[in-house]
């Protein structure tokens, strides 16, 4: 078997272990607190959606304290409480005393536009997003239906529910790989998409490769580019994909 074939096995296989490891407490943003919440999501679903929304143009880990920062300033965080407070509040919130997200007022936006449809459309419960067993696309188009929710933030959202929150859907199809430039870096080092490749590229490549859930290959990938794959110069040493990966190979002969 050719080394391309194995690395695609292997990445699979890794992508599915990952998804069948048994729950834990998720590190979104590294504080134990706002992990928690964020993990909560039998008392506070609408907790992951706002961090979902708010996982955009800055540090991942600090979006995903957002949450967490909110229910401190706004004193709670029941659903009943943060669907009746006005858009100045969440304003005020997201701007005091520090700034919550480097786009404090389009986010004050958003939250209190969350808030809102999750009151309006799934009765107070951000949970029936993903209740019942929902397809993928389904998830995927309910999430893009929040305002400040593109393709790339929809497929995180269910991905993560998939293989962080066990969530159990009808089906993986519509989850596909994020389209970030880091995820590109390993994905076009590793040699299944040319150099230059653009995102959509990516995106169908994954897809080809892996119809049922082309998804599969974030978690490994995220692990990759925060650890070895770097940008300037990939530890193809300390990586265990080196005897697979296109470029690990050439790095080493
Ligand atoms: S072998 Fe090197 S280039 Fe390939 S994934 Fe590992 S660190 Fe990245």
């Amino acid at each position: 078997m050719a080394s391309a074939d194995r690395l695609l096995d292997r990445l699979v296989e890794v992508g599915k272990r990952l998804v069948a490891e048994p729950r834990r407490l998720n590190r979104y943003s590294g504080v134990q607190a706002a992990d928690e919440l964020i993990n909560d999501l039998d008392r506070f679903p609408h907790a992951y959606v706002i961090a979902c929304v708010m996982d955009r143009q800055m540090q991942a880990e600090k979006a995903w304290l957002v949450p967490y920062e909110l229910k401190q300033r706004l004193g709670a965080f029941d659903i009943g409480f943060l669907g009746g407070l006005p858009l100045a509040a969440y304003e005020r919130a997201m701007a005091w005393p520090t700034h919550l997200h480097r786009f404090h007022q389009s986010m004050a936006c958003f939250v209190h536009d969350a808030v809102q449809r999750i009151c309006r459309q799934y009765g107070g419960d951000a949970s029936a997003i993903w209740a019942g067993r929902p397809s993928s696309a389904d998830v995927v188009a309910r999430f893009r239906e929040f305002r400040g929710v593109g393709p790339k933030i929809a497929a995180m959202a269910a991905n993560l529910l998939v293989r962080d929150m066990k969530v159990s859907l009808s089906d993986h199809q519509s989850i596909d790989i994020s389209a970030d430039p880091q995820v590109q870096r390993v994905f076009t080092r590793m040699g299944f998409v040319p150099q230059g490749a653009s995102l959509t590229d990516m995106i169908h490549c994954a897809r080809r490769l892996h119809c049922d859930y082309p998804g599969i290959f974030d978690g490994v990938l995220w692990e990759l580019c925060r650890t070895v794959c770097l940008p300037q110069e990939p530890r193809c040493t300390d990586c265990q994909w080196s005897t697979l990966c296109g470029y690990g190979r050439t790095a080493s002969q």
